[in-house]
Parts: C-alpha cells; structure tokens; sequence
C-alpha cells in the first residue's frame, strides 16, 4: 500500500526496542480516511475468504476491523485484556506483550465464538505474534476456524509470519512489511 507507506516514512518514528511509532494516524490519533483505504484493501486481498466474523483485540485492532466490518457487512468481536465482571461464560488465555513486556489475559465470551464461526482476526500490528497465537488458543478452545490473519504493520525482523505459519495459518496479508528498524532507520519492503 503505497500510501501507507509514504505516510509511515513521513510520520512514523523508532523508538527504541524495535517499536515502530505510528500514534498520530494508527493507534492514538486516527486518521478515518487512511484507516478506510486500509479496510478496502484487507476487503480486497480477502474477498476469495468464507467469513462470517471478524476478530481483533482491544485496543487497536478494534478501528481496522470495525471499518472493514462495514464494508464486508459482518460482524466484530473483539477480545478482551480484562475480564469483566458481566462475563461469567468465557474462553480466557495469557498473552505477552511485545512492546509492554509484561502478560495480559485475552477473554472472549462463549456466546460469540463457536464451532460455526469461520473467523478473520485483524490487528494493527504482527511483531512476534503474541497477540495472534492468543487468538488461536481462544478460537482453538472455541473450535472455530481461522480463516485468515491481516495486519496494518508487519514487522518481518520478528519473524511472526514464520511462527503463525508453523501453527498452520497460511493466509496472512500485511498492508506493509517492515524490513528493519535497525539504528532507527526504517526500511520498508518494496
Ligand atoms: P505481537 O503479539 O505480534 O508480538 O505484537 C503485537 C501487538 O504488540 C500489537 O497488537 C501492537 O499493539 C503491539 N506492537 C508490536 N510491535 C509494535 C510496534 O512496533 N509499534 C506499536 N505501536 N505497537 C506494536
């Protein structure tokens, strides 16, 4: 995605760690136009998927995958980080944090992921793919089917892809692949 990328190396900052900062128009400050062309895009690359849901974790998951839920007019669940007190039935597991450095617990309630669901999880970011392999857990606890992964940002030096791959997900598409962040230069994939 051309534009995307342009605006990764226009306003996009390193911080140290190999964290790619996008907080003014991704996951802070959002900018709707650019998070639209980025759901046509997932719509478009993903239009040969069966779907009937679309999964993403809080926080920023949540804007790419609703956005693109419009267009494929399917609905959206989103994990949670924390359980809530309304929540007595639910598929739970332990996640670490790539940029935070610490566990968190996913939680998805039994009424919104089953054995009928043949499911696309989008997130903003695949790093290790922490996040990706809860989500597994929980749709394997479910037994629904992942059909598909796609994310904003991949970051190609973490090598998620390869680990998500060996789980046995063979369809994942990144709007843009991160090469390096080595001296806090960022290289992107052509
Ligand atoms: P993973 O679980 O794949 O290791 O990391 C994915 C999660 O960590 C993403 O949902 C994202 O919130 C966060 N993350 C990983 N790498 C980065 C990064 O370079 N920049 C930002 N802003 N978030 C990241």
């Amino acid at each position: 995605m051309k534009i995307l990328k342009e605006r990764i190396m226009r306003d996009g900052h390193c911080l140290e760690g190999g964290i790619l900062k996008v907080d003014s128009f991704i996951n802070h400050q959002l900018d709707t136009r650019l998070m639209r062309q980025i759901a046509e895009e997932f719509q478009r690359r993903f239009a040969d998927l069966n779907v009937n849901k679309i999964l993403t974790v809080e926080a920023s998951g949540i804007a790419p995958a609703v956005i693109l839920g419009c267009l494929m007019d399917l609905p959206v669940v989103f994990a949670k980080k924390k359980v809530p007190s309304t929540m007595d039935d639910m598929y739970q597991t332990t996640v670490r944090s790539f940029t935070k450095q610490s566990d968190y617990s996913l939680v998805v309630s039994k009424a919104f992921l089953t054995p009928a669901d043949h499911v696309l999880f989008i997130d903003d970011f695949l790093a290790i793919g922490n996040a990706a392999k809860g989500i597994i857990n929980l749709c394997q606890q479910a037994g629904a089917t992942i059909e598909g992964m796609g994310f904003i940002v991949e970051k190609e030096f973490t090598h998620g892809r390869e680990m998500l791959q060996e789980m046995g997900i063979n369809r994942i598409e990144s709007m843009v692949i991160v090469e390096s962040l080595d001296n806090c230069e960022i290289k992107l994939k052509e």
